[in-house]
């Protein structure tokens, strides 16, 4: 069966792996159908990875799948269901886990595509509870969006920064895959949306996702243009994930008592904090990673409504990935990229 394997930083192989045996009790066989490209792929690829892991790696940390067998003891999808899975192995067992939690499992094995093998493979075999079955209304394209880039920004969003209908949102970066996804998500429970973008193409299609309003902000201080925007109060909630570029701007367009919420560093790890800005204006910072498996639920019945669509930027051939991760890594791309399995 085919796969595609990180042999080394900056190269990708397309490889013939064995099949996987049957599935054990507790896992299903999946075939795999899309598997959507993230920043974490980037810095996989880019060797920057901080933790151990063994190459080669099959890549992939976001995909939907069909289910083509099932162990012993799985109840609930059968052979078909078209899934959508969790990107990392969790314990199951935890009491976080238990809860549904699984992003704050305390013996996380890691998260797939990158400390462990990912879903560019044709069958890969899946413990049943990190399989979400996909709603009516929502495809494979969609569904393999559920787990990190829509999930992501669910989780962000309402049970973190707790966003309400009526707020004023800043999204860092809207042309990037959260980012699209997550103007749609405040846009559709009627928020106010301002949104960054690095070049002038991706101001209209920014605005068609129903940004309100678009900075570029190499052109324009994203900062004094929210304080205008917003007549100087500032913005209830930023949506970071930029990270050392634009750390300090997000801290000064919060208005008091505003929240900012991140879940990545694109631009660099460290970045200063004004502490007395931080403890004056009583704002919070809240760091959010992945997503609680009921967000992948809600993510695909949003899709499945219509309040949010998968946004394409490139759909690749099969181990073209290179080409996929270097539009990625010098930000030309407008939404995901994707890559059909099967
Ligand atoms: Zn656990």
């Amino acid at each position: 069966m085919r796969a595609l394997q990180l042999v080394s930083d900056r190269e990708t192989k397309a490889v013939d792996l064995p099949e996987p045996d049957a599935p054990a009790a507790g896992e299903v066989q999946l075939r795999v159908r899309v598997v959507a490209l993230n920043h974490l792929d980037v810095w996989g690829w880019r060797g920057m990875a901080f933790t151990q892991r063994e190459m080669p790696l099959t890549i992939g940390a976001e995909a939907s799948a069909e289910v083509v067998a099932l162990g012993e003891g799985v109840s609930g999808l059968k052979p078909g269901d078209l899934v959508s899975i969790f990107g990392a192995r969790t314990c199951g067992k935890c009491a976080d886990c238990r809860a549904g939690r699984d992003n704050l499992c305390d013996h996380v094995e890691g998260v797939h595509g990158f400390h462990l093998g990912g879903f560019a493979r044709e069958l890969v075999n899946i413990p049943a509870r990190q399989c979400v079955l996909v709603p009516p209304g929502c495809d494979d394209v969609g569904a393999a969006l559920a787990p990190i880039t829509i999930g992501t920004c669910e989780h962000m969003l309402f049970d973190n920064a707790k966003l309400l209908p009526g707020e004023t949102i800043l999204i860092q970066a809207g042309g990037s895959g959260i980012g699209t996804a997550a103007i749609q998500l405040a846009k559709a429970i009627g928020c106010t949306v301002i949104t960054t973008v690095g070049s002038d193409d991706k101001i209209e299609p920014a605005l068609a996702l129903g940004a309100d309003h678009v900075i570029n902000y190499r052109k324009d201080r994203f900062e004094g243009k929210t304080r205008k925007l917003t007549k100087k109060k500032g913005v209830d909630v930023v949506f970071e994930h930029v990270g050392k570029e634009t750390w300090a701007g997000s801290m000064l367009v919060m208005k008091r008592g505003g929240r900012l919420v991140t879940c990545g560093s694109t631009s660099g790890v460290s970045a200063e904090t004004n502490l007395m800005m931080l403890f004056q204006r009583q704002l919070r910072l809240i760091g959010s990673f992945g997503c609680r498996m009921e967000n992948m639920v809600t993510s695909m019945d949003k899709i499945a409504a219509g309040h949010v669509k998968p946004v394409i930027d490139t759909e690749i051939e099969f181990g073209d990935l290179a080409t996929a991760l270097e539009r990625m890594e010098s930000r030309k791309v407008f939404g995901k990229i994707i890559m059909r399995m099967s």
